[in-house]
């Protein structure tokens, strides 16, 4: 195999690559892992913390936890964990329930906090579907319109009809990143909410929530913030308008007095407005330890190492990959791209189990979509270049001279 050439290249930016010493705080085995973008890798400190928080937490202390182990404190412990990687000053992050919940509580938040006569809600229309499907619950419940526009067409749909928008920040199939700061702008000039959807970029690249002036954030914890299966979303409620957010599912841990155990309801202050009931600890303290992992990181150099890591898969697609049989739908320019490529390509789902059995794992969606995630934190350039290969080798089995 003619080899040699980028593959000397993937070692020497492998060798200078300065997040290199981080790929050993996962557990990683000599596939090639590029589906981290929908579920992370295990962090080498979780299996441990769990097995604590199971043995002594939960076997011996029992019930004692809720206070002696800060288990009840926990969903707002673990929002400052996370704040700092989504630009977040402290007070406004939770912890719990599944990103599908949260997306309702803060769509919903968002258009209680609009006025009556904003009958419009906007949604991304390439959306991830269960957005759409809660975006279009959250209308029907709200007594509003709801109304799927691009992203790009946001700024000139908003106006004084719409109530709140519901964006990605990062399209889960094409990859394309849009422009969080200048989006929230304009629909904070036709005088409507921003709730952003940050799934696809928190963990993956720096998100400013606070500088740009986001009113409500949602994210997922289980793909570039590596916290485990089923792992509890972050709800970033930003702190002017937590005294006015109205939670369509208010539950007795966001009162203000739980133990009181009040029949009427009073809001608590502050991001624990934003929980519910009893938190998923044993996911939650998963979540927690899985964290550590991101102490004295700069996402500056997570989102320098994600473009090189991007560039240069891009750059070895050209060369192993016939253009005819796959194309790039992911945007070339960096400010326009996530932390993923993704592929078109005929049978994607085959070429994806070939790829799976031959050690690249990453994902595909219909129709045709290969979706190659770039976790930078513990992707090598190595592993870049080994799936562009094996791609090429899959889809054009005889053109093994070429290569
Ligand atoms: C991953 C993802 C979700 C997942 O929601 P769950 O409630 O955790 O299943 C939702 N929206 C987007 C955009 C996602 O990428």
């Amino acid at each position: 195999m003619a080899r040699s050439e980028p593959r000397g290249r993937a070692a020497q930016l492998d060798a200078t690559d300065p997040l290199r010493a981080l790929r050993a705080r996962f557990v990683l085995d000599d596939t090639v892992y590029l589906d981290g973008n929908s579920l992370g890798a295990l962090p080498r400190d979780v299996p441990e913390r769990l097995a604590e928080v199971v043995a002594r937490e939960w076997g011996a202390l029992r019930i004692r936890s809720w206070t002696e182990a800060g288990w009840w404190t926990a969903p707002e412990r673990v929002g400052e964990a996370i704040a700092p990687l989504v630009g977040a000053a402290p007070g406004q992050v939770v912890v719990g329930d599944s990103t599908s919940v949260n997306l309702f509580k803060a769509l919903v938040g968002a258009v209680r906090m609009a006025d009556e006569e904003r009958d419009e809600i906007l949604v991304d229309a390439a959306t991830f579907p269960t957005d759409g499907y809660i975006a279009a619950s959250a209308a029907r419940l709200t007594g509003r319109t709801l109304r799927p526009v691009t992203v790009p067409e946001i700024p000139a749909a908003a106006g004084p009809r719409t109530a709140a928008a519901l964006v990605n920040h990062v399209d889960y199939r094409t990859g394309e990143l849009f422009d969080l700061p200048a989006v929230t702008e304009a629909l904070h000039a036709a005088g409507a909410l921003a709730v952003w959807d940050l799934c696809h970029s928190a963990g993956a690249l720096p998100v400013e929530l606070d500088a740009a002036g986001v009113d409500l954030a949602v994210g997922c914890t289980y793909k570039y913030l590596n916290g485990g299966p089923g792992s509890p979303a972050f709800l970033y409620l930003r702190a002017e308008h937590q005294a006015r957010f109205d939670s369509p599912l208010p539950g007795w841990n966001s009162h203000a007095d739980p133990f009181a155990m009040d029949p009427s309801y009073a809001p608590a202050d502050g991001p624990v407005r934003g929980r519910v009931g009893t938190p998923e600890i044993l996911s939650l303290l998963a979540l927690d330890a899985a964290l550590g992992v991101w102490e004295g990181v700069d996402l500056r150099a997570v989102r320098a190492k994600s473009l090189a890591l991007t560039d240069f898969f891009l750059a070895c697609l050209e060369r192993y990959v016939p253009g005819a049989l796959a194309r790039p739908v992911t945007p070339e320019e960096h400010a326009r791209r996530g932390s993923q490529v993704s592929v078109h390509c005929e049978n994607a789902a085959e070429v994806h189990a070939l790829l799976v059995s031959r050690g690249v794992v990453g994902d595909f969606r219909p129709r045709n979509l290969l979706r190659f995630g770039f976790t930078p934190l513990y992707t090598t350039f190595a592993d870049a270049e080994r799936a562009a290969w094996e791609l090429g080798r899959a889809l054009d089995p005889a053109g093994e001279e070429a290569r």
